[in-house]
């Protein structure tokens, strides 16, 4: 059992303080952090695509503490984790945290000469970790999200991501402590014994504006919020610094009244910043959480808990009666030609004759599967059709690709990649209207291989199905 589940066997608060493997220079790493047990978090592809990963970095620091190592799965195969898994577990490493991650800063659209840029899906990741039954796997959950459908899309991904088998959930990076509430909620009511740790950072005004310059995906930092800090910094930019500090300080004790299990501490590597943080908790520490309550709003001059929600301008908060009927007509057209005994048993005698031996016979079929269905959804010939268990939204309609649900990126339902809604979003409106949403729940769609992919997945199936 590592140190970590330990901490969360013994309900021991924790501190995981992360670290770019793009920073220069080394920094000591404690232990400890303001009498919490820490250890340390080396994050995977943030800075650059090119990032020294994890596992590499690992030399450079002592063994202790205990170390997490992320896993990205951007520009990644279901492969290139299979050999991560070997290696983490040839250097002694158990403690994981499976993201899809943002966008690849050279991400490929895919045209005649490059392919696609790929990413893999943290569901699939947990699925091949569990295998193993020797890591603790963390996932994230984005909790601020702040229209209908984007909410239950992330909370669909987190419910298949527990039935993967995820050990602990850690949030994305956030202040608005009412989405950090309701996180914990929904694992008390659904029960699940998961625990659940809270991203934070002391957030500069500096910090902030890149943010915001950057966009960086999934990060909400309001008007409120922004002016706040501007008006501190222009008032004395060393004050401002402090009360970053002091907020984050008290935002870690509100977790810890709250019951999460710890933080994940992000931009907090150097000694100084660690002992200014680290004075303010210990400040702190006496405080009840209304007593941490009453000074966070003060210190955010919060007149109501809607200044850290953004603006929502015409949210779209139920499926269309196109959407519905086309649902309705693609899943009648499935059952009839896939799910029928006598159609799945002609299918298979239809391919299994020799005539699908020859290279021009496969090609005719594929083309005939992408213009039959790409103007209708959207195919791009994965060669393992996931339209059933999507609600007939085509995965690959999503720039990363992503079948089992939604990457953190999305801001007010619009794609992290900005030239579309995203699909997950579409989809859990459609669960809704439909009565579906346990599909989005409960069905653990398997990466596509990349070896199949190009070929038709109707042959696939009938073929694949015959030997069921
Ligand atoms: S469609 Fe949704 S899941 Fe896919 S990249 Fe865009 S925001 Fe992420």
């Amino acid at each position: 059992m590592s140190e970590l589940t330990q901490y969360f066997a013994q309900n021991q608060f924790c501190v995981l303080v992360e670290y770019l493997t793009s920073i220069k220079g080394r920094f000591p790493v404690k232990t400890e952090f303001a009498g919490f047990p820490a250890c340390m978090t080396l994050a995977d592809r943030v800075h650059t695509d090119e990032d020294i990963a994890p596992l590499h970095a690992l030399a450079s620091y002592p063994a202790q503490p205990e170390k997490v190592l992320h896993f990205s799965g951007k520009g990644r195969d279901i492969k290139d984790f299979e050999r991560f898994l070997d290696q983490a577990e040839l250097a002694g490493q158990y403690n994981l945290l499976l993201v899809t991650g943002d966008k690849l800063k050279q991400h490929q659209y895919g045209d005649a000469v490059n392919p696609r840029s790929r990413y893999l899906e943290s569901v699939n990741a947990v699925m091949a970790a569990k295998q193993r039954h020797s890591f603790a796997v963390g996932v994230a959950l984005n909790p601020f999200k702040y229209t209908e459908a984007e909410k239950d899309a992330q909370y669909f991904k987190l419910e298949k991501k527990i039935k993967a088998g995820a050990d602990f959930i850690i949030t994305q990076l956030g202040f608005d402590l009412s989405a950090l509430k309701q996180a914990k909620a929904f694992l008390a009511e659904h029960q699940y014994p998961q625990k659940i740790l809270a991203c934070v950072m002391p957030l500069t005004l500096p910090r902030a504006q890149f943010m915001l310059k950057q966009q960086v995906a999934g990060i909400v930092i309001t008007a409120h919020m922004l002016s706040i800090l501007t008006q501190e910094h222009s008032n004395n930019k060393h004050n401002q610094r402090d009360n970053s500090y002091r907020r984050c300080a008290l935002q870690i004790l509100m977790c810890k009244h709250l019951g999460f299990a710890g933080v994940h501490l992000s931009a907090c590597h150097k000694p100084e910043e660690q002992a200014k943080l680290a004075q303010y908790i210990e400040q702190y520490q006496s405080m009840d959480l209304g007593a941490c309550e009453a000074l966070w709003n003060e210190l955010w001059q919060l007149k109501s808990e809607t200044a850290f929600y953004p603006e929502i301008i015409d949210a779209a908060t139920s499926a269309s009666q196109y959407q519905v009927i086309k649902h309705q007509h693609l899943q009648l057209m499935h059952k009839l030609l896939f799910n029928a005994k006598l159609a799945r048993g002609v299918g298979a005698f239809v391919f299994r004759a020799p005539i699908w031996s020859q290279s021009f016979t496969n090609k005719l079929l594929l083309k005939l599967e992408y213009i039959s269905k790409h103007a209708i959804v959207g195919c791009e010939t994965c060669g393992q059709c996931r339209l059933a268990e999507t609600l007939y939204v085509c995965p690959e309609t999503c720039p990363k690709g992503l079948a089992n649900g939604p990457c953190g990126g999305t801001t007010l339902d619009r794609c992290e990649f900005g030239d579309r809604e995203c699909i997950h979003s579409v989809k859990a409106r459609l669960a809704k209207a439909v009565k579906q949403t346990d599909i989005l729940q409960t069905v653990l769609i398997p990466t596509v291989p990349i070896e199949i992919r190009g070929s038709s997945s109707w042959k696939n199936w009938y073929l694949a199905t015959q030997t069921d």
